[in-house]
Formats: C-alpha cells, sequence, structure tokens
C-alpha cells in the first residue's frame, strides 16, 4: 500500500459574495428561483442509497407564498425507520473502516459543490423552503454549511494526530474509533447549515446516520442530501427519513444499537429525548452519546458610555435578521435610560425602512415565519403582550396570513423586566425592552437581573465604550451566554472563528463546527505495545537481601 501522512491545512472561511444588482451571482440565483418556482419537486425519503416514495404526501410552500405548491413531500411509517436503522447497521463496517482521508474526500467535495455549482441551487432552496432573504440564504446555505464540512474534516485530522507520551520500549497509541452502533440526527428548520451538518459532523469521524429533517425544512434538506450523494457517499451511511418525530424517537431510541444523539432544537424536545435515553439506557449495548443544542433567550445589555448606532444596529439586526427565528436571536434588552430617547430614534427611524415580503424581491429584510403553528404561537405571544398593562407596543405588532405567515417585526417596551417575553423563547421577530434607570439604579442589580431572568444561556451581548464597565460585565455574565459578544449582536457565529453553543437550557454546549463536538462522535482506543516485554513474573525488589 503506498503511505502517506497528509497535511490538511486550516481552511478558509468561504466568502460571502455580494449579490449585488448586475452580478452573475445574482442572475443565476434569479434564474434559480424562477426554475424551481416553474415545477413541483419530489421530495422522496433517502434509505440504503435508494429514493423512497410512499403514497403518503404532504404538499410543501413557501411560507411567504402560501398558494404556490413548490414540492411533495414522500412520508414514511415506522417500517421506514427500521429500514433506516438496519441499512445504517449494514454500512457500518465498510464505512468505519475506510481511511479516514479517503472519508474526508467526499466532505470536502461535497463543500466544494456547494460553494460552487450547487451554490444558487443551496441558496433558492433555503429561500423558498424556509423564507430566508439572499443575504440569510448564503451565509446560512452556502457559507456555513461548507465551512462546516471544510472544517471538520480540518479538526477531524487534528484530533486523530493527539496522540500520547511513550516511555522507553513502549509505543502508546491512541486509536479514535467511530461509535459502535447508528447514530441519530435531528436537525431544526432554522438552518440549512445545521441540518447538513448535523448528519456529516459524525459521518466524517466514520459514523453511520439515521436522520430526521424537520417536516418544514425538507425542501433544502432533499438538496443537501443530492450534494452528499454526487460527492460520493455510500450507501446507508446517511439514511434521511420524513417520518414522525415521536415515532421515530420511540422506535430509535429503543433501538440496542443506538448510539447516540445530535440534536439541535427546542429545549422540551431535547429533555424528551434525554428522558427516554435515561428509561431506556438498561436496553443499550453501549452508554450513548447526548449531544444537543437548544433554546435562547439572547440578551443585549447596554451601558450609558455605548455608542448609540452600534447599539440600534446590533439590536436590529440581532432581533430581526431571519425574522427573529435563530437560537441566537436577540429577544431582550436592557438599554440605560440616559441614553434611550437617542437610541429609540435611531432605531425607530430604521424600523420605518424595514422591508417585510416576499424574499424572491431582493430588497426585503423580512420574509415570512416559517409555519402555522410558528405563526400561531408568536402572534399568541403578542396579543398577551398588548393585553399587559406594563406594556408599551413602540412598533409593529401586526401580522396577517393572507399571502404568506408574515408578521411585522414588533418591539415591546416593558415596566416589568420579568414579563412573560423577557423570559421565555419567542422564536419571532418580537424584541422586549427594559429600560432601566442607570441614575438610580446600580450595575450590578441589572447584571445580576440579566443573568437570572430566564433559564437559557445560549447567546448574550454588551456593548459599552467604557473599558471598567466592559470588563465588569463580562464577569459577571461568566455563565450567562456559551457564546458572548462585546460591541456586536448576538447573532452570526462563524464556524472556526466562534465555535457555537450555549450551557444551562440551552443545550449540552459541545461547541458545533469544533474539535470538541467531533470527539462525541468517536470512541477512543488506548493500545500499548511492549518491545521488551518481561519474561518472569518477580519484580526485583523481591529478591533476598
Ligand atoms: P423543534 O424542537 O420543534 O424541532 C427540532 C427537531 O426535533 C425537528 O426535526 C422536529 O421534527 C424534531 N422533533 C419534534 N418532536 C420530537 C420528538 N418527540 N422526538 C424527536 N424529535 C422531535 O425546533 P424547531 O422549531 O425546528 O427549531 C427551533 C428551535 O431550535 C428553537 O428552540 C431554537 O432556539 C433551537 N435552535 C437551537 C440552536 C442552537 O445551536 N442552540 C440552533 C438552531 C435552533
Amino acid at each position: 500500500m503506498p503511505n502517506k501522512i497528509a497535511q490538511i491545512p486550516m481552511p478558509q472561511n468561504e466568502p460571502i459574495m455580494g449579490y449585488m444588482p448586475g452580478s452573475k451571482e445574482r442572475k443565476e440565483l434569479k434564474d434559480e428561483l424562477k426554475r424551481r418556482k416553474s415545477m413541483v419537486i419530489d421530495i422522496p425519503m433517502f434509505i440504503n442509497g435508494k429514493e423512497v416514495h410512499t403514497q403518503d404526501t404532504v404538499e410543501i410552500f413557501p411560507p411567504h407564498d402560501l398558494s404556490h405548491k413548490i414540492a411533495t413531500c414522500h412520508k414514511g411509517k415506522s417500517e421506514h425507520v427500521s429500514k433506516a436503522i438496519e441499512a445504517a447497521l449494514n454500512a457500518r463496517e465498510k464505512w468505519a473502516n475506510m481511511h479516514w482521508e479517503d472519508r474526508a474526500s467526499i466532505f470536502l467535495k461535497a463543500a466544494d459543490l456547494i460553494s460552487g455549482p450547487y451554490r444558487s441551487s443551496i441558496n433558492a432552496a433555503t429561500m423558498l423552503g424556509q423564507s430566508k432573504n439572499v443575504y440569510q440564504a448564503e451565509i446560512d446555505a452556502v457559507c456555513e454549511l461548507a465551512d462546516f464540512l471544510r472544517f471538520n474534516v480540518y479538526f477531524a485530522s487534528k484530533i486523530y494526530s493527539e496522540q500520547p507520551v511513550s516511555a522507553p520500549n513502549i509505543r502508546n497509541t491512541l486509536e479514535y474509533r467511530p461509535l459502535e452502533g447508528f447514530v441519530y440526527a435531528v436537525t431544526p428548520f432554522n438552518f440549512t447549515a445545521i441540518s447538513g451538518n448535523l448528519p456529516a459532523a459524525p459521518a466524517i469521524m466514520g459514523n453511520v446516520v439515521v436522520w430526521k429533517p424537520s417536516s418544514v425544512q425538507v425542501y433544502s434538506a432533499w438538496t443537501i442530501m443530492q450534494i452528499l450523494r454526487e460527492a460520493g457517499l455510500p450507501d446507508g451511511v446517511i439514511n434521511m427519513i420524513s417520518t414522525n418525530a415521536a415515532e421515530t424517537s420511540n422506535i430509535i431510541l429503543s433501538h440496542p444499537d443506538f448510539a447516540g444523539v445530535h440534536f439541535t432544537g427546542s429545549t422540551p424536545v431535547f429533555n424528551g429525548i434525554w428522558k427516554t435515553v435515561g428509561d431506556n439506557i438498561s436496553l443499550y449495548k453501549n452508554f450513548p452519546r447526548i449531544v444537543g443544542e437548544t433554546g435562547g433567550k439572547d440578551f443585549i445589555l447596554a451601558h450609558k458610555s455605548a455608542d448609540i448606532d452600534v447599539l440600534a444596529t446590533a439590536i436590529l439586526r440581532g432581533a430581526f435578521e431571519y425574522q427573529g427565528q435563530k437560537c441566537s436571536a436577540c429577544s431582550r434588552a436592557y438599554i440605560p435610560k440616559s441614553i434611550w430617547d437617542q437610541t429609540w430614534e435611531k432605531m425607530y427611524e430604521a424600523l420605518k425602512t424595514f422591508k417585510v415580503g416576499d424574499v424572491e424581491d431582493f430588497s426585503v429584510m423580512m420574509g415570512a415565519v416559517i409555519s402555522e403553528d410558528a405563526y400561531k404561537k408568536i402572534t399568541r405571544y403578542i396579543i398577551d403582550a398588548k393585553a399587559n398593562p406594563n406594556n408599551i407596543i413602540m412598533y409593529g405588532g401586526g401580522y396577517d396570513k393572507k399571502k404568506g405567515y408574515f408578521i411585522e417585526p414588533t418591539v415591546i417596551l416593558t415596566k416589568d423586566p420579568k414579563s412573560i417575553t423577557m423570559v421565555e423563547e419567542i422564536f419571532g421577530p418580537v424584541l422586549t425592552i427594559y429600560v432601566y434607570d442607570d441614575a438610580e439604579v446600580s450595575m450590578d442589580s441589572i447584571l445580576h437581573l440579566v443573568d437570572t431572568t430566564s433559564n437559557f444561556a445560549l447567546t448574550g451581548a454588551i456593548i459599552a465604550q467604557d473599558r471598567y464597565a466592559l470588563e465588569k460585565m463580562k464577569n459577571a455574565l461568566t455563565n450567562s451566554a456559551g457564546n458572548f459578544y462585546i460591541n456586536d449582536k448576538c447573532t452570526g457565529a462563524v464556524v472556526g472563528q466562534q465555535p457555537f453553543g450555549g450551557a444551562r437550557k440551552s443545550g449540552t454546549n459541545d461547541k458545533s463546527g469544533s474539535q470538541w463536538n467531533l470527539l462525541r462522535w468517536v470512541s477512543i482506543r488506548s493500545v500499548k505495545e511492549n518491545f521488551v516485554p518481561p519474561k518472569y513474573y518477580t519484580y526485583p525488589y523481591m529478591s533476598e537481601e
């Protein structure tokens, strides 16, 4: 066998394309949107390298254009879950034994397909299926997904080269084995990149996967599956199923070969998965890995020394990009009274220019929220907030679902910093602001308030120019966020730069897109070889005087 030790250079983050009027990429994307809208795509399940069609189908519409059908998705039953598990387990031996560099080539190729020939396709799928504007689609479906794949290959190479010391006459090595069994990947609707990364990360490390995407993200999930296929992913390594979530979990989480779950989604669903794993623990051959990134109630805290433009921009982008449907979205802000009027003036002037509508119009800032369920849930919070005498609706508060699930960017000013919209995850374009009297109230008490208001600890940002204030705020909020920002918005983590994840009820904080996440998908074998082994059982100290 020809040998080598491959060097995997640190990747560069995929550059974000501009989509300026007249640009080539803009034209290609517009053409692709048109092409996709002129057809109804068939979305099968994908088990053991085969497309699986069923009689049970659901129709898919863009959330911003509910009268235009774009796809038909084939739904499966419990037998498909079992078939996906079987396919994964059958593929395991060959996949786990493939040299990691050859496995890596598949994912590096997929990344290049995404940033190259499939760029407009995966962007258009994300815009139509999840109602992202062009920029939000580009940073997610292209840049972040390509980054996940490239950086994870690099991180895998770093893990594999991590080896122990050896004493004289001995050779010690660590072997990074894939988990013994299969991994269950459960993905959320809001990031195409997360949807691709959760099955791909364990697969890069040699694991086989059953992947259940969100039922409202299957349109771009199917594009990911097609790309992985074209990149050379062998049959059975990742099996994509569209099945009832609870039923799928019941089957998978009671299988003896269940080896781990890679989850991103809401905290209650993750709680349920964890509990079931606990209840079933005696059924498994191994203790399963449980990795879950969950909800957030992310904050921006301003100090009186804040630059007003920086503050207003961080809040507006953090709260309303992708309609607030980011786990990291700013949904509570704390602003000192001494700078509130100026801050609000800036925010208000900007909000008046926000365009909400069909994301195929590139001048639109916000599209629709993802589904009828999301629309109902978010508007319920708005209705209740309007009825609360402690609140003033400073902006928005309107909604309309005639054409799509549109909700205005909504700003609530509250006198009660523990009111429900300051505490619970809403996952929509709703921001609540608490103005604190910086002449009366100590910074310590505000910091305590920010730290203790919610059960989550995903992202948070502090805005100040006073260096002593920044230091104090950063230290006091040590456990309030797994991703912490200074003079920036609380969204937009970049793979390789800000590994992502939160603590408390925001997840296991295994930092997606990092070496630490990949470590969860291997089980280490320590191998000691003795070159000069002893040949008799006694030790020298046992000799007679
Ligand atoms: P969700 O919890 O409704 O769904 C997530 C996934 O879980 C979907 O695939 C869904 O079908 C599945 N699911 C639902 N019930 C299940 C069950 N009983 N067993 C197994 N799977 C089940 O979340 P969503 O609406 O898709 O996404 C929004 C949530 O995800 C928010 O809470 C957001 O904060 C969180 N999120 C977190 C991060 C992060 O990195 N922390 C990133 C993105 C989204």
